[in-house]
């Protein structure tokens, strides 16, 4: 057990996975747990949320699952609630839900452009909104955001929502981490490329590959300059970098995670 977050509470959304694997969330709230943390493992999907429980209790750690639909105020109010009558405290906040989906402004109807945003925006208005009265009065605190290169540059695919909601998520970071500098807590957004995760396999197969997981592994691979994807143990780590004090001066950045993509132009 490493102690980079000794003494911490981290409460980390979407912390279950899509599917069999190592989702973003779910590899970041083990390795938040390896590393000292006590951890709020919250999910829509209690199961997945239960199953990243049992991993950090398996390996020593310390862990409580909660359900919770974080778009939905009630449920991030109670959410917040719940942790600190289990911990007392919040000291990191790790926005990872997001889902995407597909279509430009013509194809994607009105009710998948409320849901996203609903979901990959509102959500973490929500969340920082319950959570900072608590890192205040605490102190200080941390929070990251899990944006997307998608925020920044065109992938080749339309998801507009998505796109949009991702670019929302930076400029919401940003405004925290100015408006709560002076108050110690920290806000700070990664921005993930193309990573080989069971929600990519979900969500984007069929768009690259008809429903051949393995070529579409094969042709997103062959788009990054290293010649593979990143996997979901490349955002946790950056994560866990934001999250700790060893970043205690790095407050309103948007750290990218692509193994270089967003420096390629042909
Ligand atoms: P994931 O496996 O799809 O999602 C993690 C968990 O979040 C799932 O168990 C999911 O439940 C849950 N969830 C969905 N909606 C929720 C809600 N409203 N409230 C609470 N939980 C909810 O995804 P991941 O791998 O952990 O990472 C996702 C994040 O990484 C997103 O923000 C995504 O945009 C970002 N990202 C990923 C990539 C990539 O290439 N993989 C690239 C850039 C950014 P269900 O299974 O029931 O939906």
């Amino acid at each position: 057990m490493g102690e980079r977050l000794a003494g911490k509470v981290a409460i980390v959304t979407g912390a279950g996975s899509i599917g069999p694997g190592w989702g973003n969330g779910k590899a970041t709230a083990v390795l938040f747990a390896r590393e000292g943390a006590k951890v709020f493992a919250v999910d829509i999907n209690l199961a997945a949320a239960e199953e990243t429980q049992a991993i950090i209790r398996q390996e020593g750690g310390e862990c409580t699952a909660h359900q919770a639909d974080v778009s939905q105020a009630a449920e991030v109010k109670a959410m917040v609630e719940h942790c600190l009558e289990t911990y007392g405290r919040i000291d990191i906040l790790h926005n990872n839900v997001g889902i995407l989906e597909l279509g430009g402004c013509v194809e994607a109807s009105e009710e998948s452009w409320d849901r996203v945003n609903a979901v990959n925006l509102k959500s973490m208005f929500l969340t920082c909104k319950y959570v900072l009265p608590h890192m205040e009065r605490q102190g200080g605190g941390a929070i990251v955001n899990i944006s997307s290169i998608a925020s920044i540059r065109w992938l080749g695919i339309p998801y507009v929502s998505y796109s949009a909601t991702k670019g929302a998520i930076n400029q919401l970071t940003q405004s925290i981490a100015m408006e709560y500098a002076s108050k110690n807590i920290r806000a700070n957004t990664i921005l993930p490329g193309f990573m080989n995760t069971p929600m990519v396999v979900k969500a984007l197969t069929d768009v690259y590959a008809d429903g051949d997981v393995e070529q579409m592994i094969e042709i997103r691979n062959r788009l990054c300059p290293m010649g593979r994807m990143g996997d979901a143990w490349d955002v946790a780590y950056a994560a866990l970098f934001l999250a700790s004090d060893e970043a205690k001066y790095i407050t309103g950045i948007q750290l990218v995670v692509d193994g270089g993509l967003t420096c390629k132009c042909v």
